[in-house]
């Protein structure tokens, strides 16, 4: 209640109406009410704790300049609030806004520095993380179902008495893309500096839409101090070139690999696929013979049996972004130790294009990484970056008995859930780890 974020918050929500009764709190103790209801999991629990922590929560209200009753303020009261002026409009907005806050939030706490980014060793605190969250339906009421003992498609019934069925909102095909949702993070090298910057419902669960306009709004907004971006899932070559090409370093695991050292296993074996060799001719008049696999370029050597087996993966010694106008053209300088005379030579490539092969082309956008498995810790340590959005996740669902199914049926209601939550996570992150800005600023945005 104390927290800037809190109050610049609330004065992005609608005023509550004084038409009939003066209203029983101002929109920070909405806010807060709120808050509690997505924290405790569940309005009856919430409720029950409200009530229980009055006496404390009215004090620091009051402290803190915030209007409430004498009697425990129930959740209903939020709920109605949301119900008459939390439009889908409105909460979408009110995410942009959160979304604004949360950077100015990171730069506040140094997240963000500015300076050039090391693309070989990024520096954490530079690094956006996004992951897909989903969360089931509130209810499977009217959804179309196959029933195994019927053996056709049925419409789930619904047991209400009442005739208000509790209807969630389906798309065309039965599915409810509506709770797949899209969180962004940033952290810095303190424990639990982790600045949540976004959370977005992905509509017809299309994850990398929804996403790659959030990595363009993102840098829009940032700048050169969001210079790394991870993700993963159905991230593709095509997504690479398009972060690519906004001067934003993209990092994911390569297709087909489960775990970071998988690409262990290729070494000393044989390519069994000739027509994906590439010949390379350096400026010496030196030839190499090399292949692109999971994610990294690879050195052949023939063994006695006239095979070409993966002999050593190429090191990166440099990663350039050379300005061509309004997009961004990356080189990665690449080293062979040459079999032939002995020297090292370079080898420079565009990651964002195809490179020719014997027998047609590898798409170096899907199949080649710029930071990859063999960069040892620092990819580990960037890619490792993304368990926050699965902590973030996790708290989500098991802290907060959140849990997997969505609380409310409305998708702008669970997305306003997610909102609150990531909100009360900033303002916590705020509050431990000294932001000062936003103090000044007097809650305005
Ligand atoms: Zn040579």
């Amino acid at each position: 209640m104390a927290s800037p974020l809190v109050h610049q918050a609330a004065a992005l929500l609608p005023e509550q109406g004084m038409t009939t009764k003066p209203a029983a709190t101002d929109r920070v103790g909405t806010l807060v009410l709120a808050m509690a209801t997505v924290l405790w999991g569940r309005d009856a629990r919430a409720d029950n704790e409200v009530r229980y922590a009055w006496s404390r929560l009215a004090k620091v209200a009051a402290d803190n300049g915030i209007p409430m009753p004498s009697d425990p303020l129930r959740v209903s009261h939020f709920t109605d609030y949301r119900r008459r002026f939390c439009t889908p409009a409105v909460v979408s907005a009110f995410g942009r806004a959160l979304e604004d806050q949360a950077r100015s939030v990171a730069i506040d706490l140094g997240l963000f520095p500015l300076g050039s980014i090391d693309l070989l060793n990024p520096n954490a605190t530079n690094v956006i993380v996004a992951d897909g969250y989903w969360v089931a339906e509130a209810s499977s009421v009217g959804r179309t179902v196959y029933d195994i003992h019927l053996g056709k498609e049925v419409v789930h019934p619904s047991r209400s008495k009442t005739g208000n069925p509790r209807l969630a909102e389906f798309d065309d095909v039965g599915r409810t893309h509506g709770y797949c949702f899209i969180d962004y993070q940033v952290r810095g090298l303190a424990k639990r500096l982790i600045v949540c910057l976004g959370v977005e419902p992905a509509p017809m669960g299309d994850e990398l839409t929804t996403v790659m306009a959030g990595v363009k709004r993102h840098r829009q907004a940032l700048g050169e101090r969001f210079g790394v971006f991870v993700y993963d899932g159905a991230f593709s070559g095509k997504h690479h070139i398009e972060v690519r090409e906004l001067g934003v370093l993209s990092v994911n695991k390569p297709k087909g690999t489960k775990s970071l050292s998988q690409w262990e296993k290729l070494r000393n074996t044989p390519t069994t696929n000739l027509n994906k060799v590439i010949d390379w001719t350096f400026d010496t008049g030196c030839t190499a013979q090399l292949e692109v696999a999971a994610g990294l370029m690879w050195q052949l050597t023939t063994d006695i049996q006239s095979r070409f087996v993966r002999t050593r993966v190429l090191d990166r010694t440099a990663v350039r972004i050379v300005a061509a106008g309004d997009r961004e053209r990356w080189e990665v300088d690449l080293v062979v130790r040459c079999e032939q005379c002995g020297q090292h030579h370079t080898l420079t490539v565009d990651p964002n294009v195809k490179m020719a092969t014997r027998k047609g082309t590898v798409n170096l956008p899907e199949q080649f990484r710029i930071l990859a498995a063999n960069g040892g810790d620092a990819m580990r340590t960037t890619y490792g970056l993304r368990n926050n959005s699965e902590a973030f996740h996790r708290q989500l669902k098991t802290d907060t008995n959140y849990g997997d199914r969505a609380g409310s049926l409305a998708r702008h209601h669970v997305e306003l859930d997610m909102l609150l939550f990531m909100l009360a996570k900033n303002a916590l992150a705020w509050a431990e780890h000294g932001g000062t800005i936003l103090a000044r600023q007097n809650y305005s945005l």
